[in-house]
């Protein structure tokens, strides 16, 4: 199984999907980080009182007025999930604590020490990135330079220049290191989804697994996720005497026809329904929405189709029981439709059998 390890191969909602994971996983380190740097901002307020020699009350307003801020972005963050807007909000509020530092810095006697406050931000900055995409980031830090160039305006720098030599080689490494780490998570994210896919797939046919039905469920329960009012009908199929083609064409042949009929199985239900392979030659087949008068039709027509389609190894037929899902353990429908399919077996094979509690 191939998986894309490179953005640009993504479909616009791939690369969605990407970013969002990419922030989810981020997101809670992201807080922390924030809440440390919202922190530091306030404890400013101490190397404030250090530059005035005495209790700073000019800067007490724009170093508490972060909290304003910081709520917002709290709030925001509690209700909306979308990556697009709250690593937008998350850049904000890290401009905004810039901002605050100009008001705190512009009321200070003193103002060689406004660099020091940049090494916290540019820290800040780096730690930011890693839930946000590296074009978010990229632009972000970058406008960065541009706040230094507008604080300027009133703060006048004795040492501008300074300012840009230090500041701008720190947000071309910061945005490089951005660049690596995403490509680090779009590893780990893509050997994810392959791992989840693999413990899904059946690998022969390409079809489910058993482990399909339990993501159907409700967590930690053996009950079908769907709404309770929804009919749902289950299908279990048998090949009949399939130990026949395995001795007499051997085990190859074997693999050959259940391929042929997993493709086939894919032709005749719809995008909703899911295939699963049971066991060695039984397939089930989960029709959520679907009552049994239908499902038994759908049977009827898969065995049908298998008895006249050629696998290029043998003539097959199937077996196939055909149950309603009641709510409850879904193994008590798989149950139901296996005393059905058995007692096709009985009455001849090659024929659908609707389970009746007598
Ligand atoms: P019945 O009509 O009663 O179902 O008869 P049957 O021969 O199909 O039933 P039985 O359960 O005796 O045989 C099932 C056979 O399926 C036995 C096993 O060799 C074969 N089988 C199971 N898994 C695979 C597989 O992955 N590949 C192949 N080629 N054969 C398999
Ligand atoms: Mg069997
Ligand atoms: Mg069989």
């Amino acid at each position: 199984m191939e998986e894309k390890t490179n953005l640009k191969y993504f479909s616009k909602n791939e690369k969605r999907k990407f970013f969002q994971s990419k922030y989810d996983y981020y997101r809670s380190f992201n807080r922390g980080m924030l809440l440390i740097a919202v922190a530091a901002y306030l404890s400013f307020f101490f190397t404030d009182c250090g530059i005035f020699g005495r209790f700073a009350y000019e800067t007490l307003i724009p170093r508490c007025i972060v909290i304003v801020p910081f709520l917002i972005f709290r709030i925001m963050e509690s209700k909306i999930k979308d990556y697009r807007i709250m690593v937008v909000a998350y850049y904000a509020l890290i401009h905004s604590i810039i901002w605050l530092t100009d008001w705190s810095t512009y009321l200070l006697p003193d103002r060689q020490y406004a660099m020091s406050g940049m090494i916290i931000m540019n820290l800040i900055f780096a730690c930011a990135g890693f839930a946000a995409p590296f074009w978010y980031s990229t632009v972000a830090h970058a406008l960065m330079i541009a706040d230094i160039a507008i604080a300027n305006l009133f703060l006048h720098y004795n040492n501008l220049h300074m300012m840009f030599l230090f500041n701008v080689p720190c947000v071309i490494a910061i945005c490089m290191m951005h660049y690596l780490m995403q490509n680090a998570y779009l590893e780990q994210y893509t050997t994810k989804n392959m791992l989840q896919k693999m413990a899904l797939l059946d690998q022969l046919t390409e079809v489910d697994n058993r482990n399909r039905l339990r993501e159907i469920c409700r967590p930690s329960t053996s009950e079908f996720s769907f709404s309770s009012d929804m009919d749902v009908s289950v299908l279990l199929m048998d090949i009949d005497y399939f130990k026949q083609v395995n001795d007499e064409l051997g085990h190859e042949a074997g693999d050959k026809v259940l391929v042929h009929l997993a493709k086939q199985l894919k032709t005749c239900v719809r995008a909703a329904d899911y295939i699963i392979r049971w066991g060695g030659e039984e397939f089930l087949i989960l029709m959520p929405g679907c009552g049994t008068e239908r499902a038994v039709d759908i049977a009827e027509e898969i065995r049908k189709k298998t008895e006249g389609s050629d696998n290029g190894v043998c003539k097959i037929t199937i077996s196939v029981g055909v149950a309603a899902y009641k709510g409850g353990d879904y193994h008590e429908v798989i149950k139901n439709a296996d005393e059905a399919m058995y007692q096709a077996k009985r009455n001849g094979r090659n024929q659908v059998v609707l389970y009746s509690e007598n």
